[in-house]
């Protein structure tokens, strides 16, 4: 089927929610990730609406986000790149900039994403992006996360299937705190671009393989998970009543 097949029916708006209640369940990159680590707290979250708890969490990488995006912004609507990624990445910022793309997979299921940013090259071909503050030097040289890989292909994805043609690449825009003598000054960030090539074709069987697994009754706890574990040994000591 072609990739933008399913996109005629996208919603306008964006989707009330997650859970079914009679509504579409709108599955997410993250999402799917979610069903790699445990398809019991994956059917959970989609059929039940109980998320695991998030614990502390630190948000200065959202600030950090909200920063960068400003100072892309600047540069939307002109043939000129920011210089901090100018000679690393090809073509202009995509202007206006569309964040949210929806995909229906049929009356029931959906799949949705956001975008951090996009390049529309000269023949037409977009590259999606996507903003990454690192807490170790994206310099040197490690095995890319998985789920960084699948990210972008899910963008590929969203992007094709909404009539995108994609240039077959996506960028990872790293942002790492440098070490500076003169920290009086500012704090110096390392910018370092990765590029990957994109499979958004490899998508479709993952949305499929979630929406199977909700479609089925629960799935057994992970055996690795600890927290399971925690709970049904503390079960055995808490009152039927509570
Ligand atoms: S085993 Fe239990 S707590 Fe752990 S991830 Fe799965 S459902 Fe969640």
């Amino acid at each position: 089927m072609p990739l933008n097949e399913n996109a005629k029916s996208v919603p306008a708006a964006k989707p009330a929610a997650n859970g079914r209640n009679g509504r579409k369940i709108w599955l997410s990159h993250t999402g799917l990730g979610g069903l790699d680590r445990c398809p019991r707290c994956f059917w959970l979250q989609y059929r039940q609406g109980i998320y695991q708890p998030e614990g502390i969490v630190s948000r200065l990488a959202n600030r950090f986000d909200v920063l960068v995006k400003h100072y892309f912004d600047r540069f939307r609507g002109t043939d000129e790149l920011p210089p901090i990624v100018a000679g690393h990445v090809e073509g202009r910022l995509e202007s206006p900039f569309q964040e949210e793309y929806f995909y229906r997979v049929d009356d029931q299921y959906g799949f949705k994403g956001k975008l951090d940013e996009c390049l529309v090259r000269a023949d037409g071909t977009y590259t999606p992006v996507d903003h990454k503050t690192s807490s170790s030097d994206p310099r040197i040289e490690r095995a890319m996360y998985a789920s960084y890989q699948e990210q972008l292909d899910a963008y590929a994805f969203l992007l094709e299937s909404n009539g995108k043609p994609t240039s077959g690449i996506g960028h990872l825009i790293y942002y790492y705190p440098d070490s500076t003598e003169d920290l009086h000054n500012g704090v110096q960030m390392a910018v370092v671009v990765k590029t990957l090539k994109t499979d958004p074709l490899s998508v479709l069987p993952r949305i499929k393989r979630g929406i199977t697994v909700l479609e089925q009754p629960i799935p057994d706890p992970s055996p690795e998970c600890v927290f399971c574990i925690w709970r049904e040994r503390v079960g055995n000591f808490i009152p039927a009543k509570l």
